[in-house]
């Protein structure tokens, strides 16, 4: 049997346990996740949901290895307010966020309108300039206006483009630009071929793997449970393993040492 010290090692680069889904079992999602390998857990809160920041805040507060990024997403573009730039700034200068996100533009659900959304991303990739902070960056059907936002802001600070659902030309640009590019469960789903085609393409240590719980849940899991969770991060690494022809320890050592290079979290003690 399998112990967590034994098991090869995985981050899940993306994952909302602010979500209410969470709510009976928030922190046993989190055990369960180090029990199956997963080392650390980077957790976006979103600033125009009053419950989102204090959620991840604690649950960075309880374990060392999850760390909190803070943005306003796509979706919330329209609720976005000056003082949530403030916050930003405030939770920067108390070392309380590793990154500015997720932000970035989604013209799929177009929830808030394009315009304000490229307004709410350029102002939040300034402010992360200003803070020397990377961005996790959301982008579905939008990929040149990102590009032009990054660019438009000077921004080179990198950070993750997590789900990866664009084209290869997307990947590259961005690759370019300094970003990670991050594949979630999404990657295990029998139509997904193209995006295979892509993750066989990035360089290896470039790659990240994430859950983006609790939406997405991968193959097997898909269709069976009605959450994913950052336990099943697995599943999508397996995957990647075989695109990649590498066995998967080898994958999921990459997958965390690209994380760990650009948010180190290592120099505190694990907790499981
Ligand atoms: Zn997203
Ligand atoms: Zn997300």
């Amino acid at each position: 049997m399998h112990t967590a010290a034994s098991l090869p090692r995985l981050v899940d680069s993306h994952a909302h346990l602010d979500a209410p889904d969470f709510d009976p079992d928030r922190e046993e999602a989190v055990r369960r996740a180090f029990g199956a390998g997963v080392v650390a857990i980077l957790c976006p809160a979103d600033l125009t949901q009053p419950q989102s920041l204090p959620t991840i805040r604690s649950l960075a507060q309880a374990f060392p290895t999850i760390l909190a990024a803070a943005g306003v997403h796509a979706h919330q573009a329209k609720d976005m307010a000056e003082g949530h730039l403030a916050a930003l700034r405030d939770l920067a200068a108390r070392g309380e966020i590793r990154a500015v996100g997720e932000i970035g533009l989604d013209y799929h659900y177009d929830l808030s309108p394009r315009e304000r959304q490229r307004e709410v991303l350029r102002g939040q990739l300034r402010a992360a300039r200003e803070l020397g902070l990377p961005a996790i960056l959301h982008s579905r059907l939008s990929g040149p206006d990102v590009v032009d936002a990054v660019d438009g802001e000077g921004f080179t600070c990198g950070g993750i483009l997590h789900c990866f659902t664009e084209s290869w030309e997307m990947a590259r640009k961005m690759l370019d630009r300094g970003f990670f590019i991050s594949f979630s469960g999404i990657l295990t789903f029998p139509k997904a071929r193209e995006m295979r085609e892509v993750a066989g393409k990035v360089p290896l240590e470039r790659l990240l793997v994430e859950t983006d719980s609790p939406y997405l849940a991968p193959v097997p899991f898909r269709g069976a449970v009605k959450r994913n969770e950052p336990a099943f991060v697995v599943e999508t690494a397996r995957v990647l393993a075989g695109i990649r022809g590498l066995p998967f320890p080898d994958l999921a050592e990459a997958t965390t040492r690209n994380f760990a290079a650009l948010f180190p979290f290592e120099k505190t003690p694990l907790q499981c």
